[in-house]
């Protein structure tokens, strides 16, 4: 309460993680939060750092991080999150100290919310005595993968592909239906890395409760065993993207003119083609793509955003082909970065091909498109088996990428009947989906008992 009885609202520090699959989701929430009458602050690192344009009602502050350059253009993910958080320590808990003494009326912050991979965020909430709560941005079974990931590893059994080549097709008891191969075991350049990032992420710590940007109706039985687990309320809210008003979270100026021209395309014609912010391939593969999209003789809309070839940092579109351009014309529409949920919510688009990041897979879901999943690492191999093999939603290129195979991925998905049979059931999901995010929903209860908690801080 104000001092003339007026109810203030009240302040809650975000913390988001410096890559664009988690900017988005914590935005999201900032922005539905912010609806519901709080007033947001964003503390985040300088690198990648977040638009505060399309966001003019919250407060953006940036911490230095202290990333120096070549560790950056390393690539290494996990050495970068350590970094992160060993650097933002002191800076984030010195400006929301700061904040504590304000005496503006809704100065002092309620509550800090942080992604689950800037975790030194719980231990400054919890040495300023300020609630805070986890965001989980992946999903539950992800979450399992990774748990089961770390017992191997405390067994001495990672890396899988050096200790024994075939259990790589082998199924992963009581893991149903990941393979070994499946696996989030990514290691980068250090194994040590790796272990230190996922121990420290799974901790709840003195939290209060933790956010997952998954929902009840895909991963309800694991989400029962997780709940069962977890000494604090686990509230399943997503997609997030659904429940927020639509205002840009991109770190890459999103290309509108592929809006007018998927308006020219027939209902249901298109294949969008997009491996996210952070997968990269190769020059070949690059070339590999660009002839099966021109051989599959289908519309399509791909997404060649800058860095997408490993090595190269700003050399773009000019690394396609020879005579790709000319030869597909109007057909294809190529951009550096698209507006992804206009595209997939477009009555054109009939098909995904994806590297099965959780937003887009699930964004993708969320709108009734099928994929193509061409998962890269990490948890997209989760992602892309409960796509194939869970919601059946869709299929995985798995042989090597080459013009044929991905021009025949493409017909089957786009044209063949299994590619329909998929659609009617991505039809089907994307309701289950909407029904899960409107009133009475299982993800708009659990908003509700989120926000119930913050308000009772
Ligand atoms: N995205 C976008 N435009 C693009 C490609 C991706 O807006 O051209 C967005 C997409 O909607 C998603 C996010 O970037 O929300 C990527 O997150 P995801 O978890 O799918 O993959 P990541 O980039 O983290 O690997």
């Amino acid at each position: 309460m104000g001092s003339e009885g007026v109810i203030l609202p009240r302040h809650l520090v975000l913390v988001p993680c410096p890559y664009q699959g988690h900017i988005n989701p914590m935005l999201q929430l900032g922005t539905i939060l912010h609806s519901r009458g709080f007033s947001i602050s964003i503390i985040h690192t300088q690198f990648n750092a977040p638009c505060p344009r399309n966001h003019p009602d919250f407060n953006f502050i940036a911490v230095p991080d202290g990333l120096p350059d070549h560790l950056i253009s390393s690539g290494n993910i996990p050495a970068i999150l350590l970094a992160v958080n060993a650097n933002c320590h002191t800076p984030l808990k010195d400006r929301v100290a700061q904040m504590m003494q304000s005496e503006k009326p809704n100065g002092k912050v309620s509550c800090i919310i942080y992604d689950e991979y800037m975790y030194r965020a719980e231990s400054v909430a919890y040495s300023l005595r300020i609630p805070s709560i986890m965001l989980r941005t992946n999903t539950v079974s992800t979450f399992l993968a990774r748990d089961f990931v770390l017992r191997l590893i405390d067994e001495g059994q990672i890396p899988l592909q050096e200790t024994a080549g075939s259990i790589m097709e082998k199924p992963v008891p009581e893991h149903y239906p990941l393979r070994y191969k499946d696996l989030p075991t990514t290691i980068f350049k250090s194994l040590n890395n790796f272990v230190e990032v996922v121990k420290n992420i799974r901790l709840v710590g003195s939290s209060s409760a933790v956010v997952w940007n998954t929902l009840d109706c895909l991963e309800n039985p694991l989400l029962g065993q997780v709940k069962q687990q977890c000494r604090v309320p686990i509230f399943t809210v997503g997609p997030m993207h659904k429940s927020a008003p639509q205002l840009s979270t991109s770190l890459l100026k999103e290309d509108y003119s592929c809006i007018p021209w998927l308006d020219k395309q027939a209902e249901n014609s298109v294949i969008y083609v997009s491996l996210g912010s952070v997968a990269c391939i190769s020059e070949h593969e690059l070339a590999e793509m660009a002839w099966g999209l021109a051989k599959c003789n289908l519309p399509f809309l791909w997404v060649v955003r800058p860095g997408l070839v490993r090595g190269t940092r700003n050399v773009r579109q000019s690394l396609l082909p020879n005579g790709f351009r000319e030869g597909v014309g109007e057909r294809g529409r190529i951009v550096e970065w698209a507006p992804q949920e206009e595209v997939l919510a477009h009555k054109a688009v009939a098909g995904f091909w994806s590297h099965c990041g959780w937003n887009s897979a699930v964004e993708s879901i969320a709108e009734g498109v099928p994929l193509i999943c061409r998962p890269n690492f990490a948890d997209q191999k989760v992602t892309a088996r409960y796509v194939t093999h869970v919601w059946r939603v869709g299929m995985q290129l798995e042989e090597e990428l080459e013009r044929d195979a991905v021009a025949a991925a493409v017909r089957r998905l786009m044209v063949e009947e299994e590619g329909l049979e998929m659609r009617e059931r991505a039809v089907e999901l994307k309701g289950r989906v909407e029904i899960g995010t409107r009133r009475g929903g299982s993800s708009f209860k659990d908003l509700d008992r989120l926000i119930d908690m913050i308000r009772s801080f």
